[in-house]
């Protein structure tokens, strides 16, 4: 039979079979991962994506061989362990993803590898699972003292230096501060407004917070509601919210992603039966909705019901200018904007709406830099993981310093860092070495900025 270089017809996603009899059976999985790779060192499109790739191409070309069979099965983890779930490789470069007859789907093979090795346990369990309980560490980190306690200690170098030797999170890595107010306790209410649908957009906006926005910066959902007040859409804040799961999902803790949607999704899914568009302003967490959770429980009309209402915030936006229902009206330009793209959101193939949406504001220039970051949620500050996290967005880090227009069009530094995730614009803040310090601003607050508020 001839096998195609590619597929011709549109790339399909298989449902992650994590409740199948396979699924946690070790030498199924590893047996699949030398399928895998061996096709990976025919191909090598991806080595410049992240640390992966080229780990496992220096396995096989220092192996005894020089091919798979060189390379001895426990160092496969070593390949899974620099993997973050970014998702680029299987949404925009590999040709041999379903309905391609090598059905390849390198990040699900990853996160069923780190499924695997959570329920065996790691030495780092307990720093990876403080790390990626979000929530509770939201509502600890921000009672009254604790909160101030907590935020000194994130920048005293003693104590970041015994935080990298005790629980292994790096003495150097950008950690964020804490909100004494959560956003859950301070947002505002809508007013009673009329619903205007629109062909593309609904006309009224459920907002599910986040983790990061409710705990660590509520600024940003704050000029989330100042940007749908002014276009006079009436929303609400998703009462209660869980986690959407996604730092689980990176650990391989499927079972916890689990109890997470067990809150989520029935909660959401009601709003989404009752006409809402479900805006989310990180990402990562859009993503968890749009696409992960759906493939973990294919048949949950709760979750399918979810996936359809989900919207990144500016494809809302977008779609509602394309319907006619958004203001332009705006006030004030924005300058020099070097702007991210997290991979996060790329591979929602959404478009760069983001982009779209900050060049319809006068006076403004966009950089645009479509590139990882290197940071991936919780990865980027493990101790094992922060410098090649910094290594890996260093291309972004120049390139987000080398606005094209400013110093007179001759290329320089930017006057906002942007990205859609604010934990990645941070880590570019840290990488520009200080070229880009108190510019980050999340593209939400630059829209509001732009409508004068
Ligand atoms: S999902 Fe991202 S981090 Fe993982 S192998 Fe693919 S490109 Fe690398
Ligand atoms: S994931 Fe696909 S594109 Fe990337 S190296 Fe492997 S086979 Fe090639």
């Amino acid at each position: 039979m001839t096998v195609r270089e590619g597929s011709l017809e549109a790339p399909t996603r298989h449902p992650i079979d994590w409740k199948g009899k396979d699924f946690y059976d070790e030498k199924s999985c590893f047996d699949e991962m030398e399928r895998v790779f061996d096709i990976c060192h025919g191909c090598r499109r991806c080595v410049s994506l992240c640390n992966s790739f080229p780990v496992l191409f220096d396995l096989i070309d220092e192996g005894t061989t020089g091919e798979m069979d060189g390379v001895p099965r426990e160092k496969y983890m070593d390949v899974v362990d620099q993997c973050y779930l970014c998702d680029v490789c299987y949404m925009t470069k590999c040709p041999y993803v379903p309905p391609h007859p090598w059905n390849l789907d390198f990040p699900h093979l990853m996160l069923r590898a780190k499924a695997i090795q959570f329920k065996k346990g790691t030495p780092t369990e307990f720093r990876d699972t403080t790390l990626s309980n979000t929530s509770a560490n939201g509502k600890l980190a921000s009672i009254p003292i604790v909160v101030q306690t907590v935020n000194a200690l994130a920048h005293n170098k003693t104590a970041r230096a015994i935080g990298e030797k005790v629980i292994g999170i790096h003495k150097d890595a950008w950690l964020p501060e804490y909100a004494s107010k959560p956003f859950e306790k301070t947002h505002a209410t809508s007013k009673p407004l009329p619903v205007k649908n629109g062909a593309k957009t609904p006309g009224k906006v459920a907002i599910y917070t986040t983790c990061y926005v409710n705990w660590n910066e509520p600024g940003i959902g704050h000029d989330l509601i100042k940007v749908l007040e002014h276009n006079e859409i009436p929303y609400v804040v998703v009462d209660k919210q869980a986690c959407c799961g996604m730092p689980k999902l990176e650990l391989g803790d499927l079972d916890s992603v689990a109890e997470l949607a067990k809150v989520t999704l029935p909660q959401l899914a009601n709003l989404a039966r009752e006409g809402y568009a479900i805006v989310t302003p990180i990402p990562s967490c859009t993503l968890m909705f749009k696409q992960e959770l759906p493939l973990m429980f294919p048949n949950d009309p709760d979750a399918q019901a979810v996936k359809a209402a989900m919207f990144d915030p500016f494809e809302y936006f977008v779609g509602r200018n394309k319907d006619g229902l958004l203001k332009t009206d705006f006030k004030q330009g924005l300058g020099n904007v070097s702007y991210h793209v997290a991979c996060h959101l790329r591979v929602q193939n959404v478009g760069q709406k983001t982009r779209e949406m900050l060049e319809m504001v006068p006076d403004t220039a966009v950089n645009t830099v479509e590139r990882c970051s290197g940071h991936a949620g919780t990865w980027g500050v493990k101790k094992e993981f922060h410098e090649i996290a910094m290594k890996i967005g260093r291309p972004v880090f120049r390139q987000m310093s080398e606005h094209p227009k400013a110093n007179s069009g001759q290329g320089g530094l930017p006057d906002f860092v942007a990205s859609d995730c604010q934990l990645a614009g941070h880590h570019i803040e840290q990488g520009m070495a200080g070229q880009g310090d108190g510019k980050v601003a999340h593209p939400l607050s630059l829209l509001a900025k732009a409508y004068g508020y």
